[in-house]
Parts: structure tokens; sequence; C-alpha cells
């Protein structure tokens, strides 16, 4: 066992890999690097409850400062890492300082796809990633604040929510023809836009942004069509792009994220790499993958710390994540794809259903609104492949776990 383990990236896998090393009896040294300023903190309240000031800073914390320290963790801050040298197996700071590793792990998530169009760097346009982003505009969601934003994933359409409850006058901007167009079946995408609209947000699909226009501060977004839309702020939400440039310049794999197994182990025997910043081998799936979510990030965090005490156990999750905007909790396995049969479980007006997707007859993901049941139950569904009936899943009486072979469902 390497006595030396030093971490890029103080997000959800870092951390979680550091603190899986410890938790599996490793006792070298442990550094873990990143370049912003918080302890390593959950993302998904930046767009749900800490955009919307009900969720302290603290609280995002995955654990509080004194554990690092307590843990014999060396967390290092404020530091970004430039360079790594895999002949002299050490990297290179910003500040100059030069560090060796036994083991090094990528934990370098992902940034914001900026948009290349014009005034995007106008005061009042802003982008999501992490806390300062959110810092820089949260003040400004007050009523009657004129709130654009650019992008109906996720995290645009959870901005929006938190937006027009704060009283702001807000407009989702998409240019497919519905929301959340590559994640869910249509009816799900439907769902969302009326559920939206119900509560006053102007969600305008197929359309287009060409700009951001104002004289020294944002004042309007310019749509193709020549539409301006009058705007005091404007969200971009558009994705995120792989922070793979250091792999890369390292000659590691990359292919849409670096190139890691199911132990989270890219091909140089002394670098892993976890999180969403990782394309990985994925059982369920029977493809490759890159995920961007908090149970792939801790997941794949679990799987690098294991592999390096040298006891590796490959990362076969069912992939899962969440969204939650108004008081829909949205939970979904698996993944979905245009072309899968849908089955739709349950009453969509009644805001308590379950989109479940067949492929080629098989069982392969759920998207459960307010359906918490559907959501834990189809994870076994999907792991087992299971071949059930269309017209019988469809009946919200029959649970899921009734369709797993007897001894899976035991
Ligand atoms: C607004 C928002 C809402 C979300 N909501 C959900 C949700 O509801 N459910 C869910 O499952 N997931 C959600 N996610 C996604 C989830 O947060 C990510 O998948 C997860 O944080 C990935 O963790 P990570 O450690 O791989 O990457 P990151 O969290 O991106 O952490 C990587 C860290 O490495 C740092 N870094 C990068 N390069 C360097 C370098 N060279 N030197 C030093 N440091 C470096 C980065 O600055 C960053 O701090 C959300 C994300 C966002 C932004």
């Amino acid at each position: 066992m390497s006595d030396n383990v030093l971490i890029i990236g103080a997000g959800q896998a870092g951390a979680q890999t550091a603190i899986f090393l410890r938790q599996n009896h490793f006792t070298g040294s442990i550094t873990v690097i990143g370049d912003e300023a918080y302890v390593p903190y959950e993302r998904p309240p930046l767009s749900k409850g800490f955009l919307a000031g009900d969720v302290e800073i603290e609280r995002m914390s995955m654990r509080p400062p004194s554990f690092y320290a307590d843990k014999g963790i060396d967390l290092r801050l404020k530091t970004a890492v430039l360079h790594i040298d895999r002949v002299q197996k050490t990297i290179g700071l910003a500040n100059g300082e030069v560090l060796s590793y036994g083991k090094l792990v990528l934990a370098t998530g992902g940034r914001v796809r900026r948009m290349i169009s014009p005034g995007t760097e106008l005061p009042g346009v802003h982008y999501l990633r992490n806390v300062d982003d959110v810092l820089g505009f949260r003040d400004r969601l007050t009523a009657g604040a004129r709130v654009v934003i650019v992008g109906g994933g996720y995290i645009g359409l959870e901005v929006a929510a938190v937006a027009v409850k704060r009283g702001c006058k807000v407009t989702v901007l998409e240019m497919m023809p519905l929301v959340l167009n590559r994640v869910v079946a249509p009816e799900m995408s439907r769902f969302y836009e009326k559920v939206h609209r119900d509560a006053g947000v102007d969600v305008r699909t197929s359309e287009t942004v060409s700009g951001f226009e104002g004289k020294g501060r944002l004042a309007r977004v310019r749509c193709s069509d020549g539409t301006a839309i009058d705007a005091d702020l404007a969200v971009i939400g558009i994705g995120i792009v792989p922070n793979v440039e250091l792999a890369v310049e390292a000659g590691l794999p990359v292919d849409n994220g670096i190139v890691v197994d199911e132990c989270a182990r890219t091909n140089d025997p002394d670098i892993y790499a976890a999180g969403d910043c990782t394309n990985h081998p994925s059982r369920v799936s029977g493809e490759r993958l890159r995920l961007e979510s908090v149970p792939n990030a801790l997941g794949q965090g679990k799987a690098a710390a294991l592999a390096i005490v040298g006891a590796p156990v490959p990362y076969d999750e069912v992939p899962w994540f969440w969204s939650d905007q108004y008081d829909l909790k949205l939970q979904m396995a698996g993944i979905s794809k245009p072309g899968d049969q849908v089955v739709i479980r349950g009453v969509v007006d009644a805001r308590k259903f379950s989109a479940c997707y067949l492929r080629d007859g098989v069982f392969v993901a759920c998207q459960a609104v307010n359906m918490a049941k559907d959501f834990l139950q189809s994870k076994k569904l999907i792991s087992h492949r299971v071949r059930p009936d269309p017209s019988l899943l469809a009946d919200a009486n029959t649970p899921l776990q009734a369709f797993l072979p007897d001894a899976a469902g035991g």
C-alpha cells in the first residue's frame, strides 16, 4: 500500500475518497487540494435551498472543518494544480510548489459550459456551479425582478422555481421543443412545463438566445427570432464540461471524461479518477458513462479508495439522481434514451406518478414524481434486467417489486 495519496479537487468525489481512505484504515498521508475557498460541500442545495436562502453554507459542508484535521487529512483550499509529471510522480501547484505522490486521484469535476454569444460578459449575466456563483446573484432574486433563465434543464428549472417563489418575473428559454429534453420522456417534460407555467413562469421552448444586451449592465436578452426580453438578471444553465485538461496533458486516456475502469483506475497504476470528470464502464447500462451526480461521485470515490488500499470493489450502482422543484420530488434511476417505450404509472394530474422505460422489453429506467417507492424498487428491476408486461406495469396499484423474479424479490 502506498503511503502518500494526493487528491486533486476538493469536491464531493475528492473529499469522499479521502474519507473512505481513512475509514478503510489507510494510515499514510492524504492531501486534498482544491481551488475553491470552502471546505468540501454538497452542490445540490446551490440551485435549491441555498439559493432560496433556506440553507446556510455550513449545512452544505460534507464534514465540519475540524474533521479533516482530526483525521489527519491535509486540506489545501484556494490552491490550483497546474501540472502532473507522471515520470517524477509529482504535481505542480499554482503557487510554485511541487508535491510528490505515491498515488494520485483526479477528482476535478466539471465547469459550466459557457455560451459563445455577444454580451455574456455583462454584469447581470450569471452561471451556476459553485457557492460564489450563487452569492453573485442570489440577493437580486427580489420581488418584481425580471429573471431570464437560459436552458430548461434541471438546474435552470430549479432556479426558476426558486425565483418565481420569491416573486420574480421569470422566463425560461429552451432551444429544444421540450424542457428536460435530453433526459426524460415527453410526458414528463410536458408535466414540468405545465407545473412551471401554472406557477407563473413564462416557459418558451424552441427559442434560441442570440445575445445579451445593455449599456454597462444587462437590460435584455435577445432571441434568434428577434424577440427581446427585458431582464435584470440572466442565469445560464446549459450544462457542464468535464475538467480533463490535467489528464490530457499528462497523456492519460480521455474520452468524454477521464477513462477509468469499474474500480476508478486509469491506465496508470498510480493514478485514479472519480466523479463528474470520469468516463466509467457501467455493467447495469452495458456501456461507458460519464455521470454528473452525487451518488456517482461518492460511489467512485469509494471505489478509488478501496482500490488504493488494495481491496478493490467495482463500482456497480444503478445510476440515480434527483431534482426538487416546488413541492415535487423527482427521483430518477437508470438512464432513459429517446426511443425507449414509456409506461406511465399513477396519475399525472395528481402530481404523483412515475414514467418507466423499457428498451427491447427490458426495464431500464424510472423517473418518479412524488413516488418514492417506485423509485426505490425500480433500482432492483433495472439491476435484474426485468422484462415486465407493459400493461401490468401501468397499474400503479401493483408494486414494482412484484415484477422481480422470486429470488430477487424475496
Ligand atoms: C447547482 C447544482 C445542482 C445540482 N443538483 C444535484 C442534485 O440534485 N442531485 C445530484 O445527484 N447531483 C446534483 N448536482 C451534481 C453534483 O453536485 C455533482 O455531480 C457533484 O458535485 C460532482 O462531484 P465531483 O467531486 O465529481 O465534482 P465537483 O463537485 O465539480 O468538484 C470538483 C472540484 O475540483 C476543483 N478543481 C478542478 N480542477 C482543479 C485543479 N486543477 N486544481 C484544484 N482544484 C480543482 C473544482 O473547482 C471543484 O471544487 C448538482 C450540481 C450543481 C452545480
